[in-house]
């Protein structure tokens, strides 16, 4: 048994104060109460932790680890066709297992850095340069990454049947191959702790109507959700136009496929219509402002989707940084820029639910909340850091914090410690597992390779 003991502790949707989560050996929370009850309790406990505020570990719900490779030419795309032909599939070309690797560990322990717990890693280079199957060893690699450094990961495994250019050879498979060996992955890792898999039909042009019905059929299967790169151009409404004579969200609605299984990711260019559907289907949203900032792709109609009960929670994309906090914060800000009006999402807590509560039901993942059952992914932080001040001493000090958390605090300082599955991953802001030094030496030893 281990415990953490706070001042300010944030399940997820409540606040509580003086408070104790009891962790048990499986790596879960096994009781959450008063401080006081929790020292009567007859546990020993192996290790224990204090902080003045503690919330839950952060949930990512949409990245492209290797796209961390791309950040030294972040400045010079022109538009969104031009990073994919000139930067992005130019560095697919050349990717080798040992990058993939590498890059996957520069990611993944920044995100830890920022107080991310899981990652839904969106995944689909899949072949080797010479486009034959890499036998599942790229996905594992990531997933080996996301092991080595201690950070949750659910490998949205992508499914690509579409492929008319040299870059995308890297992620080309036949849909029976891609529909069986995410099946494969899936089965292999349904036994090993920390790690899941989910399918991902890439997009409406990366994927053929056959397969993405598959996917859909393959998650039903496994009982699982699906993703689907969704309106996130809106070269993507002319495009699912002309090849199936419908606006992209209304192909799956077309092909009864669209469901509370469905996370539409970027969902940015869905009309009235659209959103009236989404609500309807109970489908979910995986939202990624900063990288769609960055990709001029646009702004999704975040306060409309939440006035119709969307599920809405957060990604970091294309890692240009790497935490969650920032991505909650741009959602608010784009909004207030788009419609020139502040408080477009009044309620703070909905803002914070997108960084923790709604990410689990996203990846199928008991995590982001601190309540029995889930998982023991804990941020604790140092509310001595200045990004966290004054919120302690203001009147209100919980609506106060969370403002901050959201607005106003640099993650990689103020959070001290993270804990995933009761393991201490960061300690002092620094990786544990594998320290930055040896994140840099596999990164220039891979760059040789
Ligand atoms: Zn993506």
């Amino acid at each position: 048994m281990k415990r953490i003991n706070s001042k300010y502790l944030h399940t997820g949707t409540r606040w509580l104060t003086d408070a104790s989560l009891i962790l048990n050996a499986e790596g879960r929370i096994e009781k959450v109460c008063p401080q006081h009850e929790a020292d009567h309790l007859p546990h020993r406990y192996e290790e224990e932790w204090e902080a003045p505020l503690v919330i839950p570990g952060c949930v990512n719900t949409h990245s492209h680890a290797f796209q961390v490779m791309l950040r030294p030419t972040t400045g010079q795309p022109q538009h969104f066709h031009d990073w994919v032909e000139r930067f992005l599939y130019p560095l697919v070309e050349t990717l080798n297992e040992e990058q993939i690797y590498a890059s996957a560990l520069l990611a993944f322990s920044e995100m830890l850095r920022g107080g991310m717990t899981t990652v839904g890693e969106f995944f689909y280079v899949h072949n080797l340069a010479d486009g034959t199957s890499s036998r599942q060893r790229h996905a594992q690699a990531v997933i080996e990454a996301a092991r080595d450094v201690g950070l949750r990961i659910v490998l949205i495994r992508a499914l690509y049947d579409q492929a008319s250019k040299p870059g995308q050879q890297r992620f080309y498979e036949s849909a029976d191959q891609a529909l069986s060996q995410t099946a494969e992955l899936a089965k292999h890792y349904s036994r090993i702790d920390g790690v899941s898999v989910l399918p991902a039909p890439h997009s409406l042009h990366g994927a053929s109507r056959a397969l993405i019905e598959g996917a859909a059929e393959l998650a039903q299967q496994l009982k699982s959700p699906w993703h689907i790169h969704l309106a996130e151009q809106q070269s993507d409404i002319a495009f699912a136009q002309e090849r199936y004579g419908h606006r992209p969200l209304q192909c799956l609605e077309a092909w009864g496929i669209l469901s509370e299984a469905t996370t539409l990711v970027h969902g940015i260019w869905l009309d009235e219509d659209d959103r009236a559907l989404m609500a309807r289907r109970k489908a979910a949203l995986a939202y990624n402002p900063q990288t769609n900032m960055a990709l001029g792709d646009g702004i999704a109609r975040i306060p409309d989707l939440l006035s119709r009960g969307v599920r809405i929670a957060l990604g970091t994309d294309a890692n240009l940084t790497s935490e969650l906090f920032g991505e909650a914060r741009l959602t608010e800000y784009l909004q207030r820029v788009q419609q020139l009006q502040m408080g477009q999402i009044p309620d703070v807590r909905v803002l914070f639910r997108m960084l923790n509560v709604n990410g689990g039901p996203i990846l199928a993942q008991s995590v982001g909340q601190l309540e029995p059952g889930y998982y023991a992914d804990v941020l604790l932080l140092d509310a001595e850091h200045p990004s966290l001040w004054p919120a302690l001493d203001a009147p209100q000090p919980e609506t106060a914090l969370l403002n901050q958390l959201i607005f106003s605090m640099v993650p990689q300082e103020a959070i001290q410690t993270v804990i995933v599955g009761g393991r201490e991953v960061v300690q002092q802001g620094e990786t544990l597992l594998l320290d930055r030094q040896a994140i840099r030496r596999r990164l220039a030893q891979a760059r040789q390779a």
